[in-house]
């Protein structure tokens, strides 16, 4: 499944928003292909589609998409150099798809903070720069292979040095690589690098608790979010502290608390939605009378390869798909209207599938 990790400095609340993420944890067993880790939280993703769709067709259980957040604890100035957990915090870094960095946005003198006091700029270059410098590490390795390469007079490596000189280039001005324009070839050929600042980030700005339901008026995340902006980052302000409490209760209660705060909805359940989007996912549902269901694709992906995220044999065998959309089932009230009606689509293997696409296979065993 796919993976965000968590990153910032020591004292920014990493943990609290860690914890806050596996107390509100997904029931495990429906989730049998996530990581058993401490370090791994599974979230499941709010979706408020799921409930329509059980209205029609009734189902034993509801059982929404999920994915994973890595801890990813130990970030210190001096990393890139080895330095404190270094090499072991980048190779993680290495495999989640990306990034959420958390920034000090709370004042409170009992808490030290790492540079003495709370600056998220300030916070956010210095991990940023020991990320720049392991990527510029693997850039220039690379470049020295590519070069030698060349000689054999390939026109690939030409254009891989291209890429690389360009990247190396943003890295030298201290900025991430994602900053760089590539297109989706010029992607392909630096992605066996796995560079750390071409993953796309998000930022949390960690506020108080008494700023949890006015945290834009927070002066810090104005700063964040200038800052995010520039490069092109979301941001998502968040208590982890108020999330920490929400996350022990559950329906009801939740919502009470909710209320009592002036929030629309948890942090978390915002922080979950922006990751999604951070990641460029899409859902599409399985709707029988055992259970409707939430599952997560990339964009672009086709319905072979949609049907393989709930079982490779799905994948191996696949025929053919019923395909309804999920405006279109809603709007009708039935599968059986939607059929009536013509909006029942049966799709082949080069079919891409949509958000919210409501999706029956058929497949060889
Ligand atoms: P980490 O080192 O980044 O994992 O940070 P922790 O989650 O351990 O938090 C460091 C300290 O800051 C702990 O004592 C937390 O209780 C405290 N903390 C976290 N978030 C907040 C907050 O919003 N307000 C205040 N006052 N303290 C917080």
């Amino acid at each position: 499944p796919l993976s965000c990790g968590i990153v910032g400095l020591p004292n920014v609340g990493k943990s609290t928003l860690f914890n806050a993420i596996t107390q509100a944890g997904a029931e495990s067993a429906n989730y049998p292909f996530c990581t058993i880790d401490p370090n791994v939280g599974v979230v499941e993703v709010p979706d408020e589609r799921l409930q329509k769709l059980a209205e029609i067709v009734q189902p034993n259980r509801i059982v929404p998409t999920a994915f994973e957040f890595v801890d990813i604890a130990g970030l210190v100035k001096g990393a890139s150099r080895g330095e404190g957990l270094g090499n072991k915090f980048l190779a993680n870094i290495r495999e989640v798809d990306a990034i959420v960095h958390v920034v000090r946005c709370f004042v409170d003198e009992n808490i030290t903070h790492v540079s003495g006091k709370v600056d998220p700029i300030h916070d956010i270059e210095v991990i940023n720069l020991e990320l720049i410098l392991a990527d510029m590490d693997s850039v220039e390795r690379r470049m020295d292979r590519t070069r030698k390469n060349m000689k054999g007079g390939d026109k690939k490596y030409t254009q891989e040095l291209e890429v690389l000189e360009r990247i190396n280039a943003a890295l030298l001005a201290e900025k991430p690589a994602r900053s760089v324009e590539l297109t989706d070839e010029e992607k392909l050929l630096v992605r066996d690098l796995h560079l750390l600042t071409i993953k796309p980030v998000l930022y949390a700005a960690n506020v108080s608790e008494s700023e949890a339901a006015d945290a834009e008026g927070n002066e810090y995340v104005k700063r964040v979010r200038e800052f995010a902006v520039a490069e092109g980052s979301e941001v998502v302000p968040i208590s982890a502290k108020v999330e920490s409490e929400i996350a022990e209760l559950e329906g009801e209660d939740k919502a009470m608390f909710l209320e009592e705060l002036g929030l629309e909805e948890s942090g978390l359940d915002r922080l979950i939605r922006a990751a999604y989007k951070l990641l460029g996912l899409y859902t599409y549902f399985t709707a029988g009378v055992q259970e409707v269901r939430a599952w997560t694709i990339r964009k672009g992906m086709k319905a072979p390869q949609a049907a393989g995220v709930i079982h490779t044999d799905f994948e191996r065998g696949f025929i053919r798909a019923e395909v309804v959309s999920y405006q279109d089932l809603v709007g009708s009230g039935s599968m059986n209207a939607a059929r009536e009606k013509g909006l029942l689509r049966l799709e082949g293997k080069e079919y891409v599938v949509a958000d919210g696409d409501v999706m029956h296979f058929r497949f060889n065993v």
